[in-house]
C-alpha cells in the first residue's frame, strides 16, 4: 500500500485510499518532466507506459534518418542549469539515438525511473464522481486508482496504415516507421518501396536509397520541403551554446513557434522583390526552419506573397533535380509552401538523381492491391518488393485519446465528445472530465514540443499544488469557459492560409473514417506561444475563473 501521508497533509483532509495521488500516462519528453516536478514536491506520482522503457517518440521512430528539426540545445529541457551545464549536443539536429540516450540520461540523473512502470498501457479510464477518483484499467487487466491523472500521451503517437486489398498476404517485410525494428534492417541490395511524401518519408528517402539496391517512392501528392543544414557541434560551439543558454531560451519563449527563429516583421511591401530574395538566399542555406520561420508572417496569410515565395522555393528544386520532368513531378500545385508542416530534408531532392530511386505517381496511377510479391498499380504493372514501408502518417492530436476508453462525469464518453475534434478548455482540461490535465494535447500552441510541454507542466503542477493548498478534491473547466477557448480557437484560425490544408494539422487523414479533407478539426492553437502563455498564466493569476473547484 502506498504511503499517503505527504499528499494527506497537502490536501488537509482524509483522504480517501488510492494507489497513487497522481498518475502520469506517457513517459516521452512531457511525462518525464513532470514526473520530475512532482517528485520534488514529494507527491507520490507514477508514470504508467505502454512501451517496454521511456522515451515515447523517440523510442518508437527508429527508421534511418529519424532525427530532430528542432536545434537541439532548443529541444533540450531548460529546467535545470546543471543539466543543461553537463549535456552536450554533438549535432546542431540530433539523430534519434542520441535524442533517446539524452532522455535517458535525464531520468537516470534525477532518479525517475522508479517512479515509472513500463509495458503499461493503459485501456480504460473512469470518474468516480463520489470519491472525486480515477480509476485506471491496463491491458493486463490490472487497475490502479488515484486522484489526478496527467495524459502525456503524444500528438503523433498512433501510426495509421492504409487498408489496401492484399497487405497481408505480403511475403516480405513490411513496417511503418513507427514501429521500425529495433535490431538493423539490412536493406543491402533491396527492393524497397517507400509509400507517403511527409516528412517522415522525406527523412528516410535519401537513407534508404544509399543502402538499397532500389527505392520506390509512391507519391500521391508531392510536398514541399526545404534543407535541414545538420553540421557537427564542436566543444567550442558548445561552450559557447551553454553561456548562451538563457538567451536561447528567452528567444524560444518570445517566438511563435518556440524556436530562435522569430518573424521577418518588416512588413512584406516595405521590402523590395530583391531584398526578399536576398532573404530566403540565406534561410535556405541557414539552418533549421529559418526558412518557415524567419519568413514573412505574410507568407502565412496573404495568398500572393505565398505564392512568390512558393515559385522561389520550386525554383529551387528545380535546381536540384536533373531530370525537369521530375522535378515538375517534386513541386506541389495544390498548396502553397509552409501551409502543411514543412518537412526538412537532407539531400532528400538530390536522392531522386540515383539511378537506384524510382518516383512513382500514384495519383495518376494509383496502388490497386498489395501482392504476396510486391505492389500492383492500375495500369496492371506488378512492382516486385522486399521491403515496403507505409510511411503514411498518424491519427493526430485525439488518436491517443481515442484508444483509451476515458469515462467522464455521468459515464460521459471522451471518444464521443471529441467524434468531431477535440473540445478543450486552454489545450489541457475538458469539461466533463474532472481532475484530468493534459500535457501536449490538442489546442495547444503547436511549438517546439519540449518548450510547449514545459509551459504546460509549468501550468498544471501549481494548479495541482493550489488544490491540495485550499483542499479541494475536484476541479473542472465550466462548459461557458470551454465554449469560450474553443470559439477563441477557431478565430485564430481565420487568418491563416493553413485552414485550407490538406493535413494532419487540420484533421485531414486519408486511412481514417470521419478525418475527409474539409471535415475541419480544430486541432491547434494558433495565436503562437508567447500569446498562449499569456492566457493560460492570466488563468492562473486571476484565480483559475474557467474552472469550478469543490
Ligand atoms: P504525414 O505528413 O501525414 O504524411 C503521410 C504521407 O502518406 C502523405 O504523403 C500522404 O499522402 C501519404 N499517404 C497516406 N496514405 C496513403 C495512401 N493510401 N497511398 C499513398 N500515399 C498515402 O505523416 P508523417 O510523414 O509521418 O509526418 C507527420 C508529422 O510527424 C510531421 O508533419 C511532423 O510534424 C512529424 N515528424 C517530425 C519529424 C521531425 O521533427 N524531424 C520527422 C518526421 C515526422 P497525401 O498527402 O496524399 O495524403
Amino acid at each position: 500500500m502506498t504511503d499517503h501521508a505527504v499528499t494527506e497533509s497537502r490536501a488537509g483532509r482524509p483522504t480517501p485510499d488510492v494507489d497513487h495521488e497522481v498518475v502520469i500516462v506517457g513517459a516521452g519528453v512531457a511525462g518525464i518532466y513532470q514526473i520530475k516536478r512532482l517528485t520534488d514536491l514529494g507527491v507520490d506520482a507514477m508514470v504508467l507506459d505502454g512501451n517496454a522503457d521511456l522515451g515515447g517518440t523517440w523510442y518508437m521512430n527508429r527508421y534511418p534518418g529519424a532525427r530532430f528539426d528542432s536545434e537541439s540545445f532548443t529541444y533540450g529541457y531548460s529546467f535545470s542549469e546543471e543539466l543543461l551545464g553537463e549535456w552536450d549536443w554533438s549535432e546542431m539536429f540530433s539523430p534519434q539515438p542520441e535524442t533517446l540516450k539524452y532522455l535517458e540520461y535525464v531520468v537516470d540523473k534525477f532518479d525517475l525511473r522508479r517512479h515509472m512502470r513500463f509495458d503499461s498501457k493503459v485501456e480504460r479510464m473512469t470518474f468516480d464522481e463520489d470519491r472525486d477518483t480515477w480509476t485506471l484499467r491496463l491491458e493486463d487487466g490490472s487497475e490502479i486508482t488515484t486522484h489526478y491523472i496527467i495524459t502525456a500521451i503524444g500528438v503523433l503517437s498512433i501510426p495509421t496504415t492504409p487498408t489496401i486489398e492484399g497487405m497481408d498476404t505480403f511475403e516480405g517485410r513490411s513496417f511503418h516507421p513507427f514501429h521500425w525494428p529495433h535490431e538493423p534492417v539490412d536493406l543491402a541490395g533491396k527492393r524497397v518501396a517507400v509509400i507517403g511524401t511527409g516528412a517522415t518519408a522525406i527523412q528516410i528517402i535519401p537513407e534508404v536509397a544509399k543502402e538499397a539496391g532500389h527505392l520506390t517512392v509512391f507519391q500521391r501528392r508531392p510536398n514541399w520541403a526545404a534543407p535541414l543544414n545538420n553540421r557537427p557541434i564542436s566543444e567550442q560551439e558548445m561552450d559557447d551554446i551553454r553561456a548562451r543558454y538563457d538567451e536561447i531560451f528567452a528567444a524560444c519563449a518570445r517566438s511563435p513557434g518556440g524556436f530562435e527563429h522569430e518573424p521577418d516583421r518588416r512588413g512584406w511591401d516595405n521590402v523590395p522583390r530583391e531584398e526578399r530574395v536576398e532573404l530566403w538566399d540565406r534561410l535556405y542555406d541557414g539552418p533549421g526552419f529559418g526558412i518557415w520561420l524567419q519568413n514573412f508572417s505574410e507568407i502565412f496569410m496573404d495568398a500572393d506573397a505565398n505564392a512568390e515565395f512558393s515559385d522561389y522555393i520550386a525554383a529551387r528544386i528545380r535546381q536540384r533535380v536533373d531530370d525537369p520532368e521530375l522535378a515538375e513531378k517534386l513541386i506541389p500545385r495544390d498548396h502553397g509552401f509552409g501551409i502543411q508542416r514543412v518537412p526538412l530534408e537532407t539531400g532528400y531532392f538530390e536522392a531522386y538523381n540515383r539511378d537506384n530511386v524510382t518516383l512513382h505517381d500514384a495519383a495518376e496511377n494509383p496502388i490497386e492491391r498489395v501482392v504476396p510479391t510486391g505492389i500492383l498499380t492500375t495500369d496492371g504493372v506488378e512492382h516486385p518488393f522486399d521491403v515496403i514501408v507505409y510511411a503514411t502518417g498518424f491519427d493526430a492530436f485525439t488518436g491517443a485519446f481515442d484508444r483509451i476508453d476515458i469515462q467522464g462525469r455521468e459515464g460521459t464518453k471522451l471518444r464521443s465528445k471529441w467524434a468531431d475534434g477535440p473540445i478543450t478548455y486552454l489545450g489541457m482540461l475538458v469539461s466533463g472530465f474532472p481532475n484530468l490535465l493534459m500535457l501536449a494535447g490538442p489546442q495547444i500552441a503547436a511549438t517546439n514540443f519540449p518548450r510547449a510541454c514545459e509551459t504546460a507542466v509549468d501550468w498544471v503542477t501549481p494548479l495541482l499544488e493550489h488544490m491540495w493548498a485550499e483542499g479541494h478534491t475536484r476541479f473542472e473547466a465550466t462548459p461557458d469557459a470551454e465554449a469560450a477557448w474553443v470559439e477563441h480557437v477557431a478565430a485564430m484560425y481565420e487568418p491563416f492560409l493553413l485552414r485550407k490544408a490538406k493535413s494532419w494539422i487540420t484533421g485531414y487523414n486519408s486511412n481514417l473514417d470521419g478525418h475527409e479533407y474539409g471535415k475541419m478539426r480544430l486541432n491547434i492553437y494558433n495565436g503562437g506561444g508567447p500569446k498562449y502563455t499569456a492566457r493560460i498564466r492570466e488563468e492562473a493569476q486571476e484565480g483559475y475563473p474557467g474552472l469550478d473547484f469543490s
